[in-house]
């Protein structure tokens, strides 16, 4: 169970002049190990228990890559894309004062999630420094460089995956040049998984967004895709491609599947069919249990996503640091500190894994579990 869970009703005037009340959630799920750390997501289907859920993946995530932080998730029931700009800024800051009691640089500090951006960042720092009188940059991680945010945070999520992704790929014996990739999702952390790894020279053979996907054995170009969506707003339909469900692009032929879209995306009902040799979770709990235990037996390799997509809130930690001491640190600075502790993170799973002969995400689960009972354990609370 969380140590907190916070409910709350804000009023939001609409720009038709009506006021509406929104619901808004905050989970501190624990904080032994420092303060807690986590998204907000704006998001119309949000319920309590999945922020619950969420908040607790933070807090795993966070001990598997030994930074000082707990765990912690919020969000808004919302759809942002029903919104106007106005109409966002507001909801936002009406949030921030809701929750601004339980937030705080050394009590809980949000940053992205799903829907939520850059721009939302700084409307939290604004909304946070007017109630408090005094700037406070550590309060929210994931804001643009200009105004406290760190180099590299914006695609940190996907660089940290392919880091662990490579070192999971020595392991099998894999070959960067022979290897085929499959991204689901195309929002920050898909768009940047697959932009980076076209850039390092693999092949990414299919794409999709929540409108549908599209398919290139011979591989896409990722520059092109990534400029066709942005003048028509989806993947769908670019030319030399054939156009597939996002159903058939997890099941197609590839040997690496990164789901990076939402949850529960990969069930019984197709897991089944997966045809990848690895599973990356850059989504936060795209796999349920039983599609779990499927691929656990057909030996299709899993980097779960405590410790896939860990890369974003370990340099929203560098991000933290530097704003506690008013520093700001070159991109390569924060690239050698996250590769360093993104291939410590995956040599302790992977050899807790091996010892044990368990799947990695159990070996992620009991190496963070493991310290956060261990910081429990000295603070006398067990
Ligand atoms: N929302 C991201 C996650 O689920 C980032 C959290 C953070 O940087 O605090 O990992």
């Amino acid at each position: 169970m969380p140590r907190r869970a916070f409910i709350v009703h804000f009023p939001v005037r609409l720009d038709s002049g009506k006021i509406k009340m929104f619901v808004g959630y905050r989970v501190h799920y624990n904080d032994a190990r420092g303060p807690a750390k986590g998204g907000i997501r704006f998001h119309p289907e949000l319920t309590l228990d999945h922020v619950k859920d969420l908040s607790f993946l933070m807090a795993l995530k966070c001990a598997v890559v030994n930074i000082p932080f707990g765990g912690s998730k919020g969000g808004v029931v919302v759809n942002p894309k029903e919104l106007s700009r106005n109409e966002l800024e507001h909801v936002t800051r009406g949030y921030v004062r809701a929750i601004a009691s339980y937030i705080g640089p050394f009590v809980d500090i949000p940053a992205p999630d799903v829907y939520t951006d850059e721009k939302i960042m700084v409307w939290i720092l604004d909304e946070y420094e007017r109630i408090k009188g005094k700037h406070e940059f550590a309060v929210v991680t994931g804001k643009p460089v200009e105004l406290g945010g760190s180099k590299a945070r914006s695609y940190s999520t996907s660089l940290g995956g392919i880091y662990v992704l490579e070192e999971a790929m020595k392991r099998k014996g894999m070959d960067k040049f022979e290897v085929s990739i499959a991204v689901q999702g195309f929002g920050n952390v898909g768009e940047n998984a697959a932009r980076i790894l076209h850039e390092k020279g693999y092949k990414v053979v299919a794409v999709s967004d929540s409108k549908g996907g599209i398919i290139d054995k011979s591989g896409l170009d990722i520059k092109a895709v990534m400029e066709f969506k942005d003048k028509t707003g989806s993947v769908v339909n670019f030319s030399n491609a054939t156009n597939i469900t996002n159903e058939e692009l997890l099941t197609c032929e590839c040997d690496i599947l990164i789901p990076a879209a939402l949850s529960d995306q990969l069930n019984k009902d197709n897991a089944n069919d997966v045809k990848a040799r690895v599973v990356m979770e850059l989504a936060n709990a795209p796999t349920t249990k039983e599609a779990d235990d499927i691929f656990f037996q057909k030996e299709i390799m899993l980097i779960p996503d405590a410790l896939a997509n860990a890369g974003g809130v370990v340099v929203s930690y560098f991000e933290w640091i530097q704003n506690l001491n008013n520093d700001y640190w070159e991109e390569d600075k924060v690239l050698e500190r996250l590769k360093k502790t993104m291939i410590t993170a995956f040599n302790e799973v992977h050899s807790l894994c091996d010892e044990k002969s368990c799947r990695m995400r159990k070996s992620a689960y009991q190496l963070a579990l493991k310290r956060i009972l261990h910081a429990e354990r000295m603070r006398g609370n067990l």
